[in-house]
């Protein structure tokens, strides 16, 4: 029998990029998707795998919604997937990304413990609990904490709450700590898309110019693609284990433009992109990069698209857009 997968987020972009990955692996998926929700499915669409996908009413604000979930599918792999995952987003809601990025996985935890306790749990952390690591050093499993926003320390009090059901309750629960992953599917308040719409329009001539918050910001990116596969590969270990996955190199706002602007054949851009700060919010302008030895060893994982592939291929894939359905840049969830 294929395993069933319950995968909260599913409408994201990991979620999408998971759901194909499972597709491929003959899982059953099943994927939870807010009640408010207009069930708005661009992602999955574009990926191809909507109907690959039975979708299950829930919200992690809702504990009845997370048990009646888990209690109907009882999932033999359950991936938590689903945040307010805009650390931006955070200051303007810290409650309520609060209440979705630490105690909706407090909930779904519990809902497992009771419901499906040999069912093993994904939960996604994120390296934003780090902070900028306060020295250029590679930041790995044992790097302490230092969260900077109220998405960070949401995410952190998650993280610890997997170890703790990990080692008092005995579940097979693991964090994958995510370094920046991107890709076509990308929201469009996150940096990376933004430049990659914004040089899709300049290449198209909709556009002559766009503005950014800053271009010194460094960050370690990889694609999309490859985290899901080594998301997957976490709970087909004998034991649960926490993972650091990046690609332990960073580079700068300014290198992510100049590398879209290089795929379309400008060279000269510094004209074309104007630094407008948008607030003053405290922020980790440089980031250590990911330090992914542990979940190479132990995983085999290794990213297979480089920082330019994963530039072209978010360019590519606007230009694309622009010029099938022009109004609509930013594919809807
Ligand atoms: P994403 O594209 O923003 O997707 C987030 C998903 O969560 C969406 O499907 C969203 O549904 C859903 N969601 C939000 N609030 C919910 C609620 N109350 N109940 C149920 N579902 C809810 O994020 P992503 O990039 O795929 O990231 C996936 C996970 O990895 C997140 O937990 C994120 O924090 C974490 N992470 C991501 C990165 C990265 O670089 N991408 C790095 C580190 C960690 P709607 O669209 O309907 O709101």
């Amino acid at each position: 029998m294929p395993p069933t997968a319950l995968i909260t987020g599913v409408t994201g972009q990991d979620g999408a990029y998971l759901s194909r990955l499972l597709a491929e692996k003959d899982y059953r998926i099943f994927g939870l998707v807010p009640r408010s929700g207009r069930y708005p499915f661009g992602n999955l669409d574009y990926l191809g795998v909507t109907d690959r996908v039975e979708f299950i009413e829930g919200d992690l604000t809702d504990e009845a919604s997370l048990f009646r979930a888990v209690g109907v599918v009882r999932p033999d792999e359950v991936y938590n997937l689903a945040a307010l995952s805009s650390v931006g987003g955070s200051w303007d809601r810290p409650r309520l990304a609060t209440e979705v990025n630490a105690l909706g996985p407090l909930t779904l935890l519990e809902a497992v413990r009771q419901l499906a306790p040999n069912a093993r749990f994904f939960q996604a952390s994120s390296s934003t609990m780090f902070g900028d690591g306060g020295d250029e050093a590679a930041q790995s499993e044992q790097t302490p904490p230092h969260p900077r926003s109220p998405y960070a320390v949401a995410k952190l009090h998650a993280h610890g709450l997997v170890s703790l059901y990990r080692e008092t309750h005995g579940l097979f629960c693991v964090s994958g700590i995510l370094f920046n992953h991107e890709s076509p599917i990308r929201g469009p308040e996150f940096v990376t898309r933004k430049i990659a719409i914004n040089v899709a329009r300049i290449k198209l001539g909709l556009v002559d110019r766009f503005e950014l918050a800053n271009l010194d910001g460094r960050r370690d990116w990889g694609f999309a693609g490859d985290y899901v596969r080594g998301v997957n590969r976490m709970l087909q270990q004998d034991t649960p284990n926490d993972y650091v996955l990046a690609t332990g190199k960073t580079h700068s706002v300014a290198d992510f433009v100049d590398a879209a602007f290089r795929h379309v054949g400008i060279a000269d851009w510094r004209d074309r992109v104007q630094v407008a700060p948008a607030d003053s919010r405290p922020i980790d302008r440089v980031v250590a990069p990911g330090d992914p030895r542990h979940a190479q060893s132990e995983l085999g994982w290794r990213p297979s698209v480089g920082f330019d592939g994963l530039v072209a291929m978010m360019v590519d894939a606007d230009i694309e857009r622009l010029e099938h359905e022009p109004a609509v840049a930013v594919v809807r969830r």
